[in-house]
């Protein structure tokens, strides 16, 4: 059987409900006698009260009446329920929420948070306890007035605290927040973080309440200053210094790229700071191509061993053109597996011009600028070890040795005879391939070797020295100097015990070469 209150539900009003119920009933083999509706206070039905039976029967005046009783004695029942309920309900409501106001109060208390309402009309200000003890007030030590709140803070902040209240009021602002100082009880400034909002406005827009609150902010100001102050302590340490500081990170799954690059960058790379995103690239695109390989390798290596990665390579820039860089880095292995290095890159190009200027010194010969003897035989020494390992052929090795050189110094003076050497270091070395070399290893004494030659190549090499000394006399102060030299020649081979060897087997045969007659070419006998 459908439920009254379906009914109720379905049936929309009151005579509809008494039509529904009526129905219902009669299913059911029965009939309504007599009904009263059970209204509310509103008169808006709740329900009906039915008198039911098999058949019809009479139901008098008093019977209907009393019916109408019960029912309007129902409606007061369910009207005090309602009320009870609803009772039940705020009360309920209201514990809920005196929980959660104790909770934000505590919670606030605990936090070195203080409370204000401000009311603006009035120009007074409450503050809470909390507020006052940031302070280092008691509760009645501080006045109420907001005029007087304005002489505590700092007269630094004054002006900005002022006008951004001024637009909050305005309405410019969803919320009031500001940091400044503000001074204690005993004298001493605070900083703190002030956050309201006006929460009533008069009709024309005019603000008339605002609630905040204030934290105090003094502890963590002076640690982000410290914190500010070291950072910026590192920044200028790492762009006054000349050189670039960086951090580089190389990634285990391959990806890798600058996380800190200093101002250095503009000159070391000729990049900005800004482009650190794309630059490794950049960088590697400045590093020399010859250099490269030896560069990345360094790198890598320095990541799987962790190694000190310390390396001299060029940079081709387009300013600067080609540039000596020195790079020194530790690199630091991090828990995910990548690679970690801090660094400094800096300019060594006039040390390197030094370095090789200081090595010219010690192995040019400053008369002639070609190999002194101390170069010349750490040359062929190491021509030797190639031949030996069988890097290269059999060489010729020549020793040279102007002829009567002494009478040319007697007879035009010692400077003649220096242009006189002067000139023959300029045809040797003209004569030379890339892969020979030759060198001064006395003073008008001249060794030459002449990498994977023959005899037959080295006697003919021999013949064009002798020919262009001849065709070119050296011309001093209008006197035309002919010159010849003496050479004697010897084979440099795998069996050699050292490079001396072949350099006495070539002085014996320059010394028989003398003793033939001077201007003449010997071939060491074995
Ligand atoms: P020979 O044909 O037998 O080789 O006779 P030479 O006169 O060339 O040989 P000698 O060894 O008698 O003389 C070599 C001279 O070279 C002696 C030395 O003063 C001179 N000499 C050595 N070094 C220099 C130099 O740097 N400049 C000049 N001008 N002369 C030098
Ligand atoms: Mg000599
Ligand atoms: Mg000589």
């Amino acid at each position: 059987m459908k439920s009254m209150h379906e009914c109720l539900r379905l049936a929309g009003s009151d005579t509809d409900l008494h039509a529904a119920w009526q129905k219902v009933v009669q299913g059911h083999g029965l009939t309504i006698i007599e009904s009263a509706p059970v209204l509310n206070a509103s008169q808006v039905p709740l329900g009906r009260i039915c008198c039911l039976n098999k058949a019809e029967l009479p139901f008098d005046k008093p019977s209907a009446h009393m019916l109408q009783e019960l029912a309007s004695l129902v409606a007061n029942l369910l009207q005090h329920k309602q009320e009870q309920l609803q009772i039940q309900q705020a009360q309920a409501l209201a514990q809920q929420s005196q929980a959660s106001m104790l909770r934000m109060a505590l919670a606030i208390e605990g936090s070195a948070t203080g409370i204000w309402d401000r009311d603006i009309q009035s120009g007074q200000i409450h503050y809470s306890p909390g507020w006052k003890a940031i302070l280092g007030y008691a509760d009645e030590e501080i006045s109420n007035s907001i005029e007087d709140s304005f002489t505590r803070l700092h007269p630094e902040d004054l002006p900005y605290v002022q006008a951004t209240i001024k637009a909050h009021f305005e309405g410019q602002t969803e919320q009031y927040v500001v940091e400044h100082r503000v001074r204690c009880k005993d004298g001493s400034y605070k900083w703190i973080s002030s956050r309201g909002k006006v929460v009533s406005r008069a009709e024309d827009g005019s603000p008339l309440r605002m609630i905040g609150t204030t934290t105090d902010i003094t502890a963590m100001r002076t640690l982000s200053q410290r914190l500010q102050e070291s950072a910026d302590l590192v920044t200028c340490l790492t762009n006054e210094v000349p050189g670039l500081a960086y951090q580089y990170c190389l990634h285990a799954n391959g990806e890798e790229g600058f996380t800190y690059l200093s101002e250095g960058i503009r000159d070391i790379y000729e990049l900005s700071p800004a482009q650190i995103q794309e630059a490794v690239d950049l960088v590697h695109a400045r590093i020399h191509h010859d250099d490269f390989p030896a560069y990345r390798n360094a790198v890598l290596k320095s990541a799987s061993r962790l190694e000190h990665l310390h390396l001299e390579y060029r940079v081709n820039l387009p300013q600067q053109g080609i540039r000596w860089r020195q790079k020194d880095a530790r690199p630091r292995r991090l828990p995910d597996g990548s690679t970690l290095w801090h660094g400094f890159i800096t300019d060594v190009t006039e040390h390197k011009r030094i370095e090789q200027e200081l090595q010219e010194l010690a192995t040019i010969d400053f008369l002639t600028q070609i190999p002194n003897r101390r170069s010349f035989m750490g040359r062929i020494e190491e021509e030797l070890a190639r031949i030996q390992r069988g890097a290269s052929k059999a060489a010729a090795v020549l020793m040279c040795d102007l002829d009567n050189f002494k009478l040319i110094n007697d007879t035009y003076g010692h400077a003649v005879g220096d242009l006189v050497l002067r000139h023959f270091a300029h045809i040797l070395h003209d004569e030379l391939r890339k892969s020979d070399y030759a060198g001064r290893v006395g003073g008008e004494e001249f060794a030459v070797v002449l990498a994977g030659t023959s005899i037959t190549d080295a006697t003919i090499f021999a013949q064009r020295v002798q020919k262009q000394l001849l065709d070119t006399p050296v011309n001093a102060h209008t006197h035309i100097i002919p010159v010849t030299v003496s050479i004697g020649i010897a084979v440099m081979q795998a069996s050699d015990l050292n490079a001396d060897v072949s350099l006495s087997s070539s002085d014996m045969a320059l010394y028989r070469a003398k003793e033939g007659g001077r201007n003449r070419i010997v071939v060491a006998t074995e």
